[in-house]
């Protein structure tokens, strides 16, 4: 349930609220707005009675949320979330590209190739330093070397950097070298780790588990929000299908559903996506048609000889022209409008 508060209510008002809530044996998260102070219950296994709440000093109303999903949800929150990091602005109007390797490489190619995407638009760096790879013998990622190349890419291109960290006991390292933390596919349920990088305040980047449902993602979002961290970023990235033509299937009919159900911001990857460059190009275009707030893509510049995912990586120039069609697809009226004018209902 959520309690809103009466326009002008006081300090004490509220956290009388929050007293009572607590006395009822329920957990009160304050939920910032800009038009509003609400006041969100959570920890109840079934409705909450209102009636108490509903006579208190300075309680305007009391909104049951139907979803099992509170602080993510948009009935919660009805603004659209802005992520602020290193001068992107993740959720607005603008589209973000994140573009990079997949891991880490040498310093001097990941500078090289840090300089190029940002010639050509990128907002954010991305490369992975841990790497969760299917086969124990393939390329695990440079790990803290991984990371002091990244420093050292934020320090002379000014991007801010993503990296995924794949394990809670490497939270503190990878938070202190990387502006956003990657929790990748495989790690959305991991429950232990989401609980740690709630407590950070470095934004996170979510990805979608590979064969997670909407509800089933916003719930590990909402692991983050619960611990304080507001700063989350979501990532479609292809789930599992019978599919043998695609690494994975892209799932874009998601992006205007997430972007209605929440006010978090929604990125889509096509690499991942697909798996193969030849397409990256044609969904990066529909990933932005559909409502994405922006695009993590592999971008290299020697595609062929990456350390990791060389066959979905695209060239610098592919992804200079993905940038381009960002421009021309920006025109379509409500496409960057808030999530929901974009879906229309
Ligand atoms: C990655 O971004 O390189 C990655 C491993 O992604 P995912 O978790 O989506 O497979
Ligand atoms: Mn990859």
């Amino acid at each position: 349930m959520l309690v809103i508060m009466k326009k002008g209510s006081s300090e004490a008002e509220c956290t009388a609220v929050e007293a009572q809530i607590q006395q009822m044996g329920f957990v009160p998260l304050p939920v910032p707005g800009e038009n509003r102070t609400a006041i969100c219950v959570t920890g109840n296994k079934g409705p909450v009675e209102s009636a108490y709440l509903m006579q208190m000093s300075g309680v305007l109303e009391c909104i049951p949320v139907t979803k099992p999903y509170k602080l993510v949800s948009r009935e919660v929150h009805p603004e659209d979330t802005v992520v602020s990091v290193g001068g992107a602005q993740i959720g607005g109007r603008e589209p973000v590209f994140m573009a990079g390797p997949c891991s880490v490489e040498t310093e001097a190619r990941t500078l090289e190739i840090a300089r190029r995407v940002k010639a050509s638009g990128a907002h954010v760096f991305r490369a992975g330093a841990y790497k969760p790879r299917t086969s124990p013998y393939a390329f695990q990622g440079l790990g803290e070397e991984g990371l002091l190349t990244l420093e050292r890419v934020r320090e002379e291109t000014s991007l801010p950097v993503v990296s995924e960290v794949i394990d809670s006991s490497l939270v503190d390292a990878v938070a202190e070298r990387v502006d956003i933390l990657q929790v990748g596919a495989r790690n959305m349920q991991n429950f232990t780790l989401l609980k740690k990088l709630g407590t950070t305040r470095r934004p996170v980047l979510l990805k979608r588990g590979l064969s997670a449902t909407l509800e089933e993602w916003l719930m590990a979002a909402e692991y983050l929000l619960a611990e304080g961290n507001e700063n989350v970023i979501l990532c479609e990235r292809g789930v599992r299908t019978f599919n043998d033509h695609s690494r994975n299937t892209l799932d874009l009919n998601i992006v205007p559903l997430v972007r209605k159900m929440t006010h978090l911001p929604v990125i889509v990857d096509p690499s991942h996506g697909v798996g193969k460059r030849d397409r990256v190009r044609a969904l990066a275009r529909a990933s932005l048609a559909a409502g994405a707030h922006g695009l993590m893509m592999e971008v290299h510049t020697q595609p062929d000889s990456a350390y990791s995912d060389a066959q979905q990586t695209i060239d610098v120039d592919t992804f200079a022209h993905i940038v381009e069609d960002a421009k021309i697809l920006a025109r379509l009226p409500t496409l960057f409008a808030s999530g929901a004018a974009h879906t229309g209902s």
